[in-house]
């Protein structure tokens, strides 16, 4: 520790360093940063939503200045630099051997959201998530990787609910002063503008970068003075407007998208659509190479051999599909570009070609336009698939060219400080101070023993099978530290909800406003559910059996709880009925107090929620999930699944590390499927979940409920993160073949 005052040059140093690591997002992953970031103004942090830019506007650089002059605070803070150097500057990433192509010409990954961080809302759901967590997984595995999406000025709504419990939509506005964006300038310092045709007008837009890490991703912004308003609006909200907005919109990101990077000079080797949205960018580069002297036939496979799919949803309305009119009036000026007649353009977005009428499918001409396409598990593979023999009528179902990589998460990112302090103690206690034998890989390198590496050490090692196979062991574990650990980070969701509920204004049936301490009870098993509200989620599923779930909630020696968040698509009123319905049984039923709805579920809310409660629920409508990534979240938590056999968890479970709610299997029927799984979900809840958990030995400690939070740890967690994933798109789909 420096016993001398620290020089100006010294302090200028460490101001400057900490700006540069609030304007990395890598930060959003480092617990030492956000601690620093927290330290300098606690208030702040709460008030600022976590925002260590914002932070670095409230703390004034004098006042960083006389902070800094603590040597304990100038220690840590030039720790987290010296962290985040050895981050960026790591010459032994695993790309470094196994992707070496890709560092002088990176995958572009287009996506119409990204979901980072709660100071960036610009993602909608388990897309945009996924977006975010792949984008940190590149950077970690130091593949070169730049992303690309719209800058909404509004990003996507903040959810009120108003005294008929019904959703109500507002926005906010983003600074960008106060986000970890950056904007794009050209050699004079002004900001880089680029061109584009949308409809029948030149329209021109600027440019955001966002550092993740290693990666960027920019961010496109149509909010220019020298546009008309409706263009500038293109980027105002998440899916706004109508379908006129939405084709433009995508517009934006596809050609847009490939312009900018034209502008920037980068000349990716693969652009990976992630969802149908992105496919315009197909056509941007079949005109590229139009202009180059190709024909129209040499440019459609040549661009197909540039590109990749990856399809996200069997829910039809998942798939953006646009009348012929409007892609003759969204392409007005563009179409004529490309030198071809544009009815062989509009072919590549038909089921059957030859049907005029047939309107523009973006799935469609993604999988036309691309040289591999994937799902996102594997019986979302099996069904899309079946979904899209009709592009593929000469091959045998199962030779449809859709594979499948299953999802991941991020773990660092997802992981609740709480948590990751336990480790970082185990992997450092004096018992433990051994490099841990077996665990690491040949590419994470040795690493020196010393303290202060140890964060970085386990860090590296987090997304190893090896690192999690030593929660099978109770030596270096016990099950009173795990079940501790469950009580703290149970109280911690607790504590937020009762906060988030009392801001909420909570009102009892008679008007009187709720006690703190009536709502939640920190001892009961608790159960969460949070997620987008689409329908096919059936979030109100549980309560078909009203009366027996109630019967659950209010027994007195093993009470049952529930937390439920989620935002309804603004124009999903069948969702926003379940929010209505969901909220009226909290308040009216006698689930009161048993049952809290949290408002404006967001990343943030998210994190709390799959790190606190003991069993994660999941119903969607077999087999429509696709994948789902929120289940995966709450494994490295010690939060146990029980879930419809869809998408991620059919490959997970089994049987040892978590529950299943009936078989590997579904109903013809929606109806009966409904009341099938309902009836399923009571029984596992009844006959398995209920008891495991309360079944206490003479030390109160539930042993078989702790086992299993222990097999899902060693079985789950290394197998469902965006390490393993973006490994698999690197071998499978990104290298050169
Ligand atoms: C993980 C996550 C999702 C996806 O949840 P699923 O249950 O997989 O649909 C959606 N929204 C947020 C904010 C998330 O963190």
């Amino acid at each position: 520790m420096t016993k001398t005052p620290l020089t100006s040059e010294q302090l200028t140093a460490l101001a400057a360093g900490l700006n540069k690591v609030a304007r990395n997002l890598w930060w959003t992953w480092s617990q030492e940063a956000q601690e620093i970031f927290q330290e300098l103004s606690p208030r702040g942090w709460q008030n600022l939503y976590h925002n260590a830019v914002a932070i670095l506007h409230e703390v004034s650089d004098y006042e960083l200045r006389v902070r800094l002059q603590d040597p304990y605070f100038a220690n840590r803070v030039s720790e987290v630099l010296r962290l985040f150097d050895a981050y960026m500057n790591d010459q032994h990433t695993w790309a470094h051997d196994q992707a070496q192509a890709l560092r002088a010409n990176p995958v572009a990954y287009f996506s119409a959201e990204f979901g980072f961080h709660e100071t960036l809302p610009i993602a909608a759901g388990g897309l945009g998530m996924l977006a975010g967590d792949h984008t940190k997984s590149a950077s970690d595995l130091g593949i070169g990787f730049v992303g690309i999406s719209l800058f909404y000025r509004e990003g996507y709504f903040q959810q009120a609910i108003d005294a008929n419990n019904w959703q109500t939509e507002y926005f906010t506005l983003l600074n960008p002063k106060n986000l970890p964006v950056e904007p794009v300038l050209n050699e004079k310092g002004e900001p880089l503008v680029c061109r584009m045709d949308i409809g029948m007008n030149q329209v021109a837009f600027q440019a955001w970068r966002a550092n993740v890490g290693r990666a960027v991703v920019y961010l496109l912004d149509a909010n220019r003075p020298e546009n008309e308003q409706h263009f500038r609006d293109l980027t105002q909200r998440v899916y706004g407007g109508d379908s006129t907005t939405r084709i433009m919109q995508e517009m934006l990101l596809g050609i847009g998208g490939v312009k900018l990077l034209r502008t920037l000079g980068v000349q990716p080797s693969v652009f990976h659509m992630n969802e149908g949205h992105a496919a315009f960018l197909t056509l941007e580069l079949v005109r590229e190479k139009m202009a180059a002297g190709k024909n129209l036939s040499e440019a459609l496979s040549q661009t197909k051999a540039e590109c990749l799919f990856t399809t996200h949803t069997p829910v039809e309305a998942g798939h953006d599909r646009f009348s012929p009119d409007l892609m003759d009036y969204a392409m007005h000026r563009f179409r004529t570009q490309i030198p071809a007649p544009f009815g062989e353009i509009m072919k590549l977005g038909r089921v059957n070609p030859q049907d005029q009428h047939e309107p523009f499918c973006m799935t469609v001409l993604a999988l036309k336009l691309s040289r591999a396409a994937n799902a996102v598990s594997e019986l979302h593979g099996r069904v899309s698939r079946h979904m899209w023999h009709c592009l593929f009528p000469d091959k045998p179902v199962e030779q449809v060219p859709i594979g499948h990589i299953t999802n991941g998460i991020h773990l660092l990112g997802w992981m609740k400080g709480t948590v990751r302090r336990l480790w970082q103690h185990k992997l450092t206690a004096p018992s433990a101070d051994e490099t841990p034998a077996g665990v690491g890989t040949p590419h994470e390198g040795t690493r020196p023993t010393d303290v202060r590496a140890s964060e970085p050490y386990w860090a590296t090692q987090v997304n190893s099978p090896e690192f999690w196979l030593r929660l099978a062991d109770d030596d270096f574990i016990s099950d009173e530290e795990l079940w501790a650990l469950r009580f703290k980070l149970r109280r911690e969701l607790i504590e937020f909800a009762r906060r988030r509920l009392l801001i909420q204004g909570q009102r009892l049936a008679h008007g009187d406003f709720i006690a703190f301490d009536q709502l939640l009870n920190p001892d009961a098993l608790t159960i969460g559910f949070a997620r987008r509200f689409a329908t096919y989620k059936r979030a109100p599923l549980i309560f078909q059996q009203l009366e027996n779930i109630v019967r659950l909630a209010c027994d007195k020696d093993r009470p049952v709880q529930f937390i439920f968040a989620g935002k309804a698509h603004p124009r999903d009123d069948d969702g926003k009925r379940f929010i209505q319905h969901i909220i009226h049984l909290s308040k009216y039923s006698d689930l009161q107090g048993h049952l809290v709805f949290i408002e404006n579920y967001d990343v943030h809310v998210a994190r709390q929620m799959v790190s606190g409660c003991d069993v994660w629920l999941n119903t969607p409508r077999r087999p429509l999930e696709a994948s789902g990534t929120s289940g995966m979240k709450a494994g490295c938590q010690g939060c146990l699944n029980l879930s419809i056999l869809d998408g991620w968890w059919r490959e997970g479970y089994d049987g040892t590390n978590g529950f299943a709610i009936g078989e590997d299997s579904h109903a013809d029927s929606v109806e009966q499927q409904d009341r099938v799984d309902s009836a399923n979900l009571y029984k596992v809840l009844t006959e398995e979940v209920i008891p495991l958990f309360y079944q206490r030995d003479a030390q109160g400690i539930p042993r078989q409920w702790i086992q299993r939070i222990r097999r899902a740890m060693v079985t789950l967690v290394p197998q469902f993160t965006t390490a393993r994933m973006v490994r698999e798109y690197t071998e499978k789909y990104y290298l050169p073949k």
